[in-house]
């Protein structure tokens, strides 16, 4: 397919695309917008490659609500190398009876697991097995 042809296919993919109830996400879009251009020419190994932006892109026009919205733009950011702070991106902590939660790769944690899932404070208010 000509250059123009192909040209012509990605404006109307993209104007598709901004069409979107999300087209709040202005700043969002610019970046990627960018992003898509810079992918777009460079184009090396290009179908497969567009087949799978255009599913994230689309996702990201379908995707409902805040949240969605955040990661299916994050998913096609990524894609274009730019960086993006997803939210809820937090390791999932240990959590113990107590309420207390720690980082997975902690003291806390390691405590924790070499103890039957009880906490350093646990232990020590349940005296160690001593009491
Ligand atoms: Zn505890």
């Amino acid at each position: 397919m000509d250059a123009k042809q192909d040209h012509e296919r990605m404006c109307a993919a993209f104007d598709e695309w901004v069409k979107d109830e999300n087209t709040h996400w202005l700043s969002e879009h610019d970046a990627a917008y960018q992003g898509f251009m810079a992918a777009w020419e460079m184009r090396s190994d290009e179908m497969a490659g567009l087949r799978e932006t255009a599913r994230l892109a689309e996702r990201f026009a379908r995707a409902k609500g805040r949240y969605h919205s955040e990661h299916s733009s994050c998913d096609l950011m990524e894609r274009f190398g730019v960086p993006c702070v997803r939210p809820g991106d937090e390791p999932e902590m240990v959590k113990c009876a107590c309420g207390d939660t720690y980082p997975p790769d902690s003291y806390g944690a390691g405590f924790m697991a070499a103890n039957g899932g009880v906490c350093e404070n646990c232990d020590m208010m349940n005296g160690g097995g001593n009491g």
